[in-house]
């Protein structure tokens, strides 16, 4: 890949290979990795090849359009939308085989009609919104279901729902989301309507909610190594699959009593060494890191200095011996002893690790390396 400015995001597919492995270590279900966001930032179509390596033949996203792409690459997986698609798309859906979830009435209904019209069998999931509050059948999920299972050339392949305190300490509202769901197949079942796969545990369930694994479950953020809570899950080992990189542009020193960027928000207490890094919050390095946050060079840390611009940042190296211009920096990633994560970047930007990675806009390339422990 070419690229020209020193600005790189490196996807370590090794890292996401071993965390596969380490989910299925929790669980004897299927796993579906849910590669939305072109996978959280870390590149769908590398991720998607790394996974079918192994053995991984079904695939999540969030809107049609991220499905369709990854069809045009991967004509044999599956491929499930998990997040809603207007009912005039059905066609298409049918046409690539793209698994829709359907939580209204007018969606299968259209589904049905373009699964006949193409004389094709229409695979769909029903969603149940078991409390999570936002897309699926809710009360009407019974009689909705059944009507849908009377529609011709649909076939119902999955059921499923969504945790919405999967990663709390607290997990009673999970018993109840559980329960509310099992008891709706239970009815589905005795009116002779069976659904072969059942599904409702994101990354957090897969921790610590076994009784939420069922046929299938759905990783996302632990795939790429990434904790969605910080009070377990830290002993299986996930490895950070996604580094940030650059490298210093300038350096040069200033007085005591100058300043640094716009609205000089940062003025030298004493003589400074300032690294300036090609990179700023048009590539999703967050505006709100300013005066706020560390990068790594050498293996030390040097604070971010004064605000971020649309295309660079400036760092205080005064303290780091030997610093030239070409350095490499780390912005996400290891760096002789020390490490910065996606979720130290969240918490100082008041947000969590999913919104860093996948906040990486596509100015920074993604470049695949393989790396062994
Ligand atoms: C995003 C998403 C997931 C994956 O969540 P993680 O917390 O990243 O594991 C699973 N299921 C649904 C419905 C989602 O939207």
């Amino acid at each position: 890949m070419e690229f020209f400015r020193p600005v790189w995001a490196e996807i370590d597919l090794g890292a996401l290979k071993r965390n596969f492995r380490r989910v299925k270590s929790f669980t004897k279900s299927d796993v579906m990795p849910i590669v939305k966001a072109d996978a959280y930032g870390h590149g769908a179509i590398a991720v998607v090849r790394a996974l079918r390596e192994e053995g991984v033949t079904r695939f999540g996203v969030a809107i049609l359009d991220e499905a369709l792409e990854l069809r045009k690459e991967f004509p044999d997986i599956a491929i499930m939308v998990i997040g809603p698609t207007l009912p005039e798309y059905s066609e298409i859906m049918v046409r690539d085989d793209i698994i829709p979830e359907v939580f209204q009435l007018r969606q299968a209904e259209a589904l049905s009609a373009a699964a006949e019209k193409l004389h094709k069998t229409a695979r769909l999931h029903i969603k149940v919104d078991t409390g999570m509050g936002r897309i699926g059948f809710r009360d009407n999920a019974f009689e909705a279901i059944q009507k849908i299972a009377g529609l011709p050339g649909l076939f119902l392949e999955g059921i499923y729902t969504h945790l919405a305190t999967a990663d709390g300490t607290d997990l009673t509202y999970v018993s109840k989301q559980l329960t509310l769901f099992n008891t709706l197949r239970d009815q589905l079942r005795a009116a002779g309507i069976t659904i072969p796969i059942r599904h409702a545990a994101n990354s957090a369930a897969i921790i610590q909610v076994p009784e939420s694994h069922f046929e299938l479950c759905r990783p996302g953020i632990i795939l790429y190594g990434l904790l969605p809570m910080t009070h377990t899950g830290q002993e299986a080992g996930f490895e950070p699959v996604l580094s940030l990189k650059t490298r210093i542009s300038q350096l040069k020193t200033i007085r005591k009593g100058e300043s640094v960027g716009y609205g000089r928000t940062f003025v030298a207490e004493r003589p400074t060494q300032v690294a300036t890094l090609p990179i700023g919050y048009a590539d999703g390095w967050r505006r709100s890191l300013s005066n706020n946050g560390e990068v790594l060079i050498k293996g030390k840390r040097a604070a971010i200095i004064g605000r971020i611009c649309m295309d660079q940042t400036m760092v205080d190296v005064t303290d780091i011996r030997g610093v030239d211009e070409g350095d490499e920096a780390i912005l996400i990633g290891d760096c002789g002893e020390d490490r910065i994560t996606a979720d130290e970047i969240a918490g100082r930007c008041g947000t969590i690790s999913y919104e860093i990675t996948c906040g990486l806009t596509k100015r920074v390339p993604r470049v695949i390396v393989d790396n062994d422990i």
